[in-house]
């Protein structure tokens, strides 16, 4: 848009993947965006070269001594921005008057706030963190109905599924016979089912496609990522569980696909490089380069394609189908199975429970609690508090 305004946005969890890869997208288009505000949990001296290259009005670093050494090193170096800490911080830069847009990449439930937030405030929201719509589900489309918000999804699925869909939403129901998300299978697609249990946290963060946070790279072997996108998509494009089906590609060309009624799949391709749907999201509805690599079709030698069902996967890849229990279970279900892999997957990272057993607190979390239909944000932050208390629990009773 020659001569328009540029859009502030704020980067909430701009030292992880996906936000650096966001800083990335955005320092290509200095003319269309202006970086209002930042934000991290711990890593400083990141956070302190993302404010001298893009300047925003406010870094937040939600831990108070994290925010105190770069409110230090901002002062030594001259610079203007203004360093906030604490969670109620990150809502207040995502519903902030003087911010268009809000790129969600905080990971976990700790991103559900902000987003409800910017939701409210009716921004232009580019959903990375899925966990928060997830967690949310009901109380976070409302927000954005309330709000008048505009949720853009930017997890490479969603983005490729709302490229294949008809503009018009009110359409989809009728047109489309169902959505269908690949998953690449992860790192142990092929691996020897009886060595699961001795994966590593190194082994496990090791994707063959995608360099990604530690979190969802765990949740990529597990299968778990599919499980929460299969959610995420359910909420995103309204159609019922049994209207989306998973088929593992391992290339992870095709990002996802939408089966319209006359059998018709319309697909979206592109090299695995997340600054693809950063991009689109940001520019939606226009195009504007992202520095990604063209897919060579003379270079790919095939795309293949596996059944969730096929040999040894529905043992290797049991989490994927607590993704449809939970959408099927009374309101919450999805809020309590975010909590348990949260803590499984952490509790893994730490050393504590196996691999294969990240899926046995999903199970028992999701079987002990039957949650009370959460209608607001004190609700479900109760609900995952508990959830949480559960899965620990049975995160000590295996560890012992
Ligand atoms: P990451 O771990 O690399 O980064 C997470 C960011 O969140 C960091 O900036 C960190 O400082 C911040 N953060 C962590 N805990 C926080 C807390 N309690 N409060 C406030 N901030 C906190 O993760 P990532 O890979 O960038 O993923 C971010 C989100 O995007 C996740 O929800 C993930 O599922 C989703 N996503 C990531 C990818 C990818 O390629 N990395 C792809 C699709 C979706
Ligand atoms: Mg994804």
């Amino acid at each position: 848009q020659a001569g328009a305004k540029p859009q502030r946005i704020t980067v909430l969890g701009s030292t992880g993947s996906i936000g650096t890869n966001t800083l990335d997208v955005i320092a290509r288009h200095p003319e269309r965006f202006q970086v209002f505000a930042l934000t991290g949990a711990t890593q400083v001296d990141l956070m302190l070269r993302q404010c001298a290259q893009f300047k925003p009005r406010f870094a937040v670093m939600v831990h108070a001594q994290a925010a105190q050494q770069l409110k230090d090193k901002i002062q030594a170096e001259g610079l203007n921005t203004e360093v906030l800490s604490g969670a109620a911080a990150l809502d207040e830069v995502s519903a902030h008057p003087d911010v268009e847009t809000v790129m969600a990449a905080i990971v976990g439930a700790a991103g559900l706030s902000p987003c409800l937030a910017a939701a409210r405030s009716g921004k232009r929201l580019l959903l990375a963190n899925k966990e928060a719509l997830v967690v949310g589900a009901e109380v976070f489309l409302d927000a954005v109905k309330q709000g008048g918000a505009t949720l853009l999804p930017i997890d490479s699925e969603h983005s490729a599924i709302f490229q294949s869909l008809p503009e018009d939403a009110s359409t989809w129901d009728a047109r489309v016979e169902k959505i269908i998300l690949t998953a690449s299978g992860g790192p142990f697609r092929t691996r020897d089912l009886a060595t699961l249990k001795d994966v590593t946290p190194e082994q496990a963060c090791a994707h063959p496609n995608w360099v990604m946070g530690r979190k969802i790279s765990v949740d990529s072997a597990t299968m778990m990522n599919k499980a929460l996108e299969v959610i995420e998509a359910r909420y995103l494009f309204g159609l019922p569980p049994e209207r989306l089906e998973v088929v593992i590609h391992p290339q992870s060309i095709i990002h996802s696909m939408v089966q319209y009624r006359d059998m018709s799949v319309v697909a979206q391709l592109g090299t695995p490089d997340m600054r693809v749907p950063i991009a689109y999201g940001l520019s939606w509805p226009e195009r504007m380069a992202s520095g990604a690599q063209a897919l060579d079709f003379h270079a790919l030698s095939a795309m293949t394609f596996e059944a969730l069902d096929d040999h040894g996967h529905p043992e290797r890849f049991a989490g994927i189908h607590l993704a449809w229990d939970a959408l099927r279970g009374p309101r919450g279900t999805t809020a309590v199975l975010n909590a348990a892999n949260e803590i499984a997957v952490a509790a893994f990272l730490e050393r504590r429970i196996r691999f294969d057993q990240i899926h046995d607190v999903n199970q028992n979390c999701m079987a002990q609690l039957s949650p009370s239909a959460p209608h607001n944000l004190d609700d479900l932050l109760a609900l995952d508090a508990q959830a949480r208390a559960v899965a620990e629990d049975a995160v000590r009773l295996l560890a012992k």
